[in-house]
């Protein structure tokens, strides 16, 4: 595996692998990696013929006061994992390479980004879409994949290639679970051990959501407020940001289960101490 840190590198060994015909398979990440993670390579893996991994701490995402400072990170380690997996090149620019003196320039993805987590993380999403852009445009992946853990983002990523032309296919990918569900996460390594065992009420309170429509309740909003309620009742839970049904497609709110409706998101976002943790189902109708 050959570690890039230059985009003017990385432009040109992306144009070497072009004209040898290859499929480019990429997979953007904040480092710290996980099986969730090496989910995305083994899936580039199986469809590309060269993989490009990126681990980019973007600080354009993070929000003043939030945990920028205390991500982990895990360089060397996370390479000795990607090559394991099979990656061929990994990117990891620094961030006065992403974001020189005088960047100006932002992307923002009109109204899916100031909903869910948008409304709780404001600018979050014009940092992820920036570089991702970037990133895309850098590297020019036939593929890009992502995770369905961080479905408004992947939404969002492919409203901005569909609303840009861009040329690349985004593929998403199953949330990878620990054993006992808690979808993994950077972020988890935050949690003590009593949090860690009580975390896994965020995803419990999705499949009730999912029990209790596939038995027949049609009023979400009814669901929405009797899980709220189950989650704060948790002494470990200190805030509950959402608790949301949405469309998969559109994210669009929805207060009810309407004829017709073939799968229903249920995503939620929630405090775990100060552990902010966000999870979500895709709820087959
Ligand atoms: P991150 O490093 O957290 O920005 O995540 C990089 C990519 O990995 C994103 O596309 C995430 O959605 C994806 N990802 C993170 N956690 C998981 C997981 N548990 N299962 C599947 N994909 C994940």
């Amino acid at each position: 595996m050959k570690e890039i840190k230059k985009i003017i590198e990385c432009k040109s060994v992306v144009e070497k692998l072009r004209k040898k015909g290859y499929k480019i398979g990429f997979v953007p990440t904040m480092g710290s990696l996980h099986d969730g993670h090496l989910n995305l390579i083994r899936m580039a893996g199986r469809e590309c013929d060269c993989v490009i991994m990126s681990i980019f701490l973007n600080p354009t995402q993070f929000g003043p006061g939030e945990d920028l400072g205390k991500y982990p990170r895990n360089f060397r380690k996370d390479c000795i994992k990607a090559k394991n997996e099979g990656v061929d090149y990994m990117f990891h620019p620094g961030v006065e390479e992403m974001y020189p003196p005088g960047h100006r320039t932002w992307v923002e993805v009109g109204g899916l980004s100031s909903i869910m987590c948008g409304r709780f993380r404001p600018g979050h999403f014009k940092g992820v879409a920036t570089v991702v852009l970037k990133l895309l445009d850098i590297i020019n992946p036939d593929n890009a994949y992502f995770g369905e853990k961080d479905y408004q983002q992947m939404v969002i990523v492919r409203r901005m290639v569909k609303d840009l032309n861009l040329g690349v296919k985004i593929i998403s990918c199953p949330t990878v679970r620990e054993e006992d569900g808690l979808a993994m996460s950077s972020r988890n390594k935050y949690l003590s051990k009593e949090e860690r065992k009580e975390a896994v009420i965020l995803y419990r309170c999705l499949n009730m959501a999912d029990s209790m429509i596939v038995e027949g309740e049609k009023n979400l909003k009814k669901i929405k407020d009797k899980l709220k309620g189950e989650l704060k009742d948790n002494k470990f839970v200190k805030k509950v940001d959402y608790f949301d049904f949405r469309d998969p497609l559109t994210l669009e709110k929805k207060n009810r289960v309407r004829s017709g409706d073939k799968e229903v998101l249920a995503a939620a976002a929630a405090w775990i101490g100060n552990t902010r943790l966000i999870d979500n189902v895709i709820i087959k109708l």
